[in-house]
């Protein structure tokens, strides 16, 4: 193959393969038990099946509406308005979008022009960076405090200067798996008052929030509301993280300005998975239900680590448990990770890959998406470490 003969400036100099990619690769290479990348090891529900065939078969394979076709999108809106109690027109304010990694890059594309400013809570969830470099933003990092993660809201405020465009919060976090209280939220709320900035609301994870906390959505407080882009995705959500399918909630000026980057990015989002999701939206307890059924997954991996020398920090939401592991090993937890994978045979992510310089806590994060048999024979072997 002749090669390129000229020299490319690459937009991610730094970027090198993610570490779901690395992680997931070498489990496989080792037949490990893979914890790392976050995804289940079941499958959805056989009527969800069901029905993306019935619309595959039913000649809807052509080019839906552009930003969503509307019963998905009067689903969404409905939920909306019965879980944080804010109608968005489904007209104008909601977009089904190809995935909410999809999203949030739109988002980032929408508002960002050289040289502006996003700032990032760290550890990070890899995508929002090089999202901001691509549009030759420029990320500016506050630091969630170790260990319990919590927001230093001075330090958020110093943050902020004229350049600022947008801010991206992600509740339930990964990879922390903590989660925004309502103080949070009003605090978020309070120092962006009297800006222009605009939040990107990553809430992939909205319904899966444990111990009897709620899901604080920007969406539910009014002056988050009218600054945010709220960003969901079905894969979290139905067990389908390979469809990439997912919708972005905002009022009317910030979607229009969303859907005239859209409309050239992608155009349309897959026309029978649409309707399929339409239909199994009619049914809240799918996603009313799903709380309950990772708590119950979270608590079993947790009951397999009892007594062992690897310490939980709390996951209050999301399917990740991070694991410290300081009284076990010296080694950085990219090393210890992948000689978990290679000499013991479970996989994790080093939680040091969230941030830009790793910064020497003892922690690797463990997704328990995963069937029970598959979490209690990696709790197996990890307790004897
Ligand atoms: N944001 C976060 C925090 C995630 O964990 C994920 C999941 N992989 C995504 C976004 C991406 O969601 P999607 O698969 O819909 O692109
Ligand atoms: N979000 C997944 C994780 O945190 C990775 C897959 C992806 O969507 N990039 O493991």
């Amino acid at each position: 193959m002749p090669q390129f003969p000229g020299r490319i400036a690459s937009k991610l100099p730094r970027a090198g393969t993610t570490i779901f990619t690395v992680m997931s690769r070498l489990a496989a290479e080792h037949g490990a038990i893979n914890l790392s990348q976050g995804f289940p090891d079941f499958d959805c529900s056989p009527r969800l099946r069901e029905l993306v065939t019935k619309y595959f078969n039913a000649g809807l394979n052509q080019d839906p509406p552009m930003a969503g076709i509307m019963p998905l999108r009067e689903r969404i809106a409905e939920k909306m308005a019965a879980l944080y109690g804010t109608r968005y027109d489904p007209e104008h304010e909601v977009t089904v979008v190809p995935g909410a990694t999809y999203g949030i890059f739109n988002a980032v594309a929408t508002l960002v022009r050289p040289g502006d400013e996003v700032i990032l809570f760290e550890p990070t969830y890899d995508s929002y960076g090089p999202a901001v470099e691509v549009s030759g933003g420029v990320p500016v990092y506050v630091p969630l405090r170790y260990p319990d993660y919590a927001v230093d809201w001075a330090a958020l405020a110093r943050a902020i200067t004229p350049r600022t465009r947008a801010l991206v919060v992600n509740t339930p976090n990964n990879p922390t798996a903590s989660v925004l209280s309502g103080e949070d939220m009003r605090m978020l709320e309070s120092v962006l008052r009297g800006t222009d900035i605009v939040v990107i609301a990553d809430e992939v994870y909205e319904h899966i929030v444990f111990d009897g906390m709620r899901h604080e959505s920007c969406a539910r407080y009014p002056g988050l509301a009218a600054r945010s882009y709220v960003v969901s995705s079905f894969g979290k959500t139905y067990h389908v993280t390979g469809w990439k399918m997912g919708y972005v909630v905002a009022p009317g000026e910030l979607m229009a300005e969303f859907r005239k980057v859209h409309q050239f990015n992608v155009f349309v989002t897959n026309g029978p998975l649409q309707y399929a999701l339409a239909d199994y939206m009619k049914d809240p307890d799918a996603y009313l239900a799903l709380a309950a059924f990772y708590q119950k997954k979270r608590d079993f991996f947790l009951a397999g680590m009892r007594g062992s020398r690897w310490r939980p920090l709390p996951s209050r939401g999301t399917f990740f448990q991070n694991l410290a592991y300081d009284e076990i090993s010296d080694e950085n937890d990219s090393d210890l990770a992948v000689r978990l994978t290679v000499e013991h045979g479970v996989a994790a992510i080093p939680v040091s890959a969230f941030y830009r310089e790793p910064p020497g806590h003892k922690v690797l994060r463990f997704c328990f998406a995963k069937s029970e048999e598959t979490l209690a024979r990696g709790a197996e072997i990890l307790s004897k470490l």
